[in-house]
């Protein structure tokens, strides 16, 4: 009898360790892409059937005169934005009613060590406040959110500000609100709301994500998401292109097995946000993307300027690991080769590429001109801090002999 006893809470444990452990994994399309895009504006017809299908998703909402079953006939996966903060923008990417209002919910609001609410870090003084994912009573309201957006029929969620949740809630010691676990600190808190929201999220199919803005992605939310967001990710508002080459190779070496985890980290970059260059630094973030197995996105940011070339490139599946020789770092592809600088300066090298690379002739996507390879070397020389992709010319290659 007590041996049934044990075996029943062993059964019972082994059960509630599942349920812990929910994580199926990211699906194939979304292991598969190369790059996404986002959308807040509402966009020219043009652009949603000659561009949107380029990319493996498009983060948005649903916009006026479009639909899901629309963008689905285009072929266009759609990720609405959600977040879970007071949104100064309601009408971001038009999905409004998934998004969560404290009206009439104090008692759902961060509150700092002084006993004050927290204001977002974007809007301080507009009242806008971060939410608790402690407090009793908020994280039903947002599941709640997160299923009724699922009911349209889109392809997965994009929780923005996700990197906010770090800061500590104080709201039971000023009797502002209680909360559901004292033992959680900010971060566990939003760990478990991550995990509900993807159960839901996963109920509607296996195929749909829920992606996180992270502000810069975290180890430990690799295991409650199917994709992380690095946003301004070398480009952007707060950074420009002088962005530190040894960090960026400490960040190849930090995320160098992250693509055997199967979850993506997508590299969102600002193009036009920096001082430089816009399509230098445009390429420069591509190729760090690329290179560290990022899909790449710029939120439509070169939609009308110099690098837009970038949004038809196809890389395929990769034929290596990032590989380090001398003064650049690259990594060779099916349909091609990325590479980037790690010195300052011009610099020209010799690339030896894999044996099952087998395309003779390349195009730098960058210049246009063609650049061969020869006895499985492609010879380049880049400018200083500069990143650059040399793609299989559709035709006139030949294959390397055996
Ligand atoms: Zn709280």
């Amino acid at each position: 009898m007590s041996q049934l006893l044990v075996g029943l809470i062993l059964v019972l444990t082994c059960l509630c360790s599942a349920e812990e452990a929910f994580d199926p994994p990211a699906p194939k399309w979304l292991q598969e892409a190369e790059i996404f895009n986002g959308c807040y504006f509402k966009p020219s017809q043009e652009l949603v059937q000659d561009v949107f299908p380029k990319f493996s998703c498009i983060v948005g909402g649903i916009w006026s005169g479009w639909t899901v079953e629309k963008l689905h006939k285009l072929g266009v996966r759609v990720i609405p934005y959600i977040d879970f903060v007071q949104s100064p923008w309601p009408e971001k990417g038009s999905t409004k009613e998934y998004t969560i209002t404290f009206e009439g919910h104090a008692d759902w609001i961060r509150v700092d060590k002084e006993g004050n609410y927290m204001p977002t870090f974007y809007a301080p003084n507009k009242g806008w406040y971060q939410g608790c994912f402690n407090a009793v009573g908020f994280q039903e309201a947002c599941l709640e959110k997160v299923r009724r957006a699922m009911q349209s029929g889109v392809d997965g969620l994009f929780f923005d500000d996700c990197g906010s949740c770090r800061a500590e809630c104080y709201g039971p010691q000023f009797g502002k609100h209680e909360h559901v676990n004292e033992d959680w600190d900010g971060i566990d808190a939003m760990d478990h709301f991550l995990v509900e929201a993807r159960k839901i999220i996963k109920s509607f199919g296996d195929d749909k994500i829920l992606m996180m803005n992270a502000w810069r992605p975290r180890r430990r939310w690799l295991k409650v998401c199917d994709c992380q967001m690095w946003e301004s990710f070398i480009n952007g508002p707060s950074r420009a292109r002088e962005y530190n080459l040894s960090n960026m190779q400490y960040i190849a070496d930090h995320w160098a097995d992250y693509e055997d985890t199967g979850k993506r980290i997508v590299a969102l970059a600002y193009s036009g946000s920096t001082t430089g260059d816009v399509k230098e630094d445009a390429y420069f973030a591509y190729a760090w993307a690329r290179l560290l197995g990022f899909p790449w996105a710029d939120w439509f940011t070169l939609k009308d300027k110099p690098g837009r070339e970038l949004y038809d490139v196809k890389l395929g599946k990769y034929l290596q690991k990032h590989q380090k020789l001398d003064s650049v770092m690259f990594r060779a592809c099916e349909n091609g080769v990325v590479v980037t600088t790690i010195r300052d300066g011009e610099q020209s090298v010799t690339i030896p590429l894999p044996a099952p690379f087998r395309h003779v002739r390349l195009l730098d996507v960058y210049s246009g001109a063609p650049v061969p390879v020869d006895s499985g070397k492609l010879t380049v020389t880049l400018p200083n801090r500069a990143g650059r992709v040399y793609v299989a010319q559709p035709t006139g290659g030949e294959a390397r002999a055996e």
